[in-house]
């Protein structure tokens, strides 16, 4: 446990949060400044940063959660959808470096919008970007 990091000590029952699902190794609770109503944040109990210090071997616990709790928001909201998003570090907007996954439901009419999109500078860019990633990725 990190002493500083507030989600580890929500996970250890220091801090009062709004609990919504626990397993041996994950957590779920309420975003306390939500996106809208229902948005949750399920993450490990353990303290790992961002996604890249995350044991694989978590992915299954931690995608049970998530399918799980998204599944009981949306129904419990009466959402019409729901984006799922994870940030990493300041410039990604991670606030809490504790890895976590947001659960915010959608509603048709909610008014909010995806982040603005652009086009790349000509075909060629990203066939070479895309070279280049799935060569590292492999
Ligand atoms: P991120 O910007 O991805 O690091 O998200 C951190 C999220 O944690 C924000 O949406 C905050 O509203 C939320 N948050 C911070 N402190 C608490 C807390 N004590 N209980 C519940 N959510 C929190
Ligand atoms: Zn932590």
């Amino acid at each position: 446990m990190a002493q500083d990091c507030i989600f580890c000590r929500i996970a250890a029952g220091e801090i009062p949060s709004a609990k919504v699902y626990e397993s041996e190794t994950v957590l779920a609770f309420l975003d306390i400044a939500p996106v809208n109503a229902g948005h949750a944040l399920v993450l490990p109990k353990a303290h790992y940063e961002t996604l890249w210090d995350l044991p694989a071997e978590l992915g299954e616990d931690l995608l049970r959660a998530v399918k799980s709790v998204a599944d009981a928001v949306k129904v419990e909201t009466g959402a019409q959808g729901l984006n799922l998003m994870q940030n990493n570090y300041e410039a990604a907007g991670q606030l809490v470096p504790h890895v976590h996954f947001h659960l915010i439901p959608r509603f048709d009419d909610d008014g909010l919008k995806l982040w603005p999109q652009k086009p790349y500078g000509d075909e060629a860019e990203m066939r070479q970007l895309a070279e280049r990633i799935a060569a590292r990725a492999k």
